[in-house]
């Protein structure tokens, strides 16, 4: 996808601090991190978002098993953590590249789910 940055990130065209990498899913570090762990979980492939996923698309349980492995590589899995998406305006989805944020590392409030 043209112009896309997370695209880009996947090409290499962008740089990015690179945590986990597998045939269809990317992870790398959040450039403005809101908890001591930020790390973005993409498809390689570009979906606007959420909305774009189709029925027999394995694409979520490929993002999921990623966070899964990511989370037990970085070692915050006993810890735990938090799984965001935004999709959409209203969510305030300012990348129109689906992304999942993980955030970790410490402990997180009670706001919002
Ligand atoms: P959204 O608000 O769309 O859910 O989240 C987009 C996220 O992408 C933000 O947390 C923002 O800091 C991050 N971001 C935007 N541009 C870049 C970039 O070029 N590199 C990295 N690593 N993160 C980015
Ligand atoms: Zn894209």
């Amino acid at each position: 996808m043209e112009n896309c940055i997370f695209c880009k990130i996947v090409s290499g065209e962008i740089p990015s601090t690179k945590v986990y990498e597998d045939e269809s899913v990317l992870a790398f570090k959040d450039l403005n991190p809101q908890a001591p762990i930020h790390i973005l979980v993409i498809p390689k492939k570009h979906y606007n978002n959420v909305l774009d996923v189709k029925e027999n698309d394995d694409i979520m349980s490929k993002i999921f098993y990623a966070i899964n492995n990511i989370a037990k590589q970085e070692g915050f899995d006993k810890d735990g953590f938090r799984v965001i998406n935004n999709c959409g305006e209203n969510a305030g989805q300012t990348v129109m590249h689906m992304h999942f944020h993980i955030i970790a590392g410490k402990k997180l409030g009670e706001g919002i789910v």
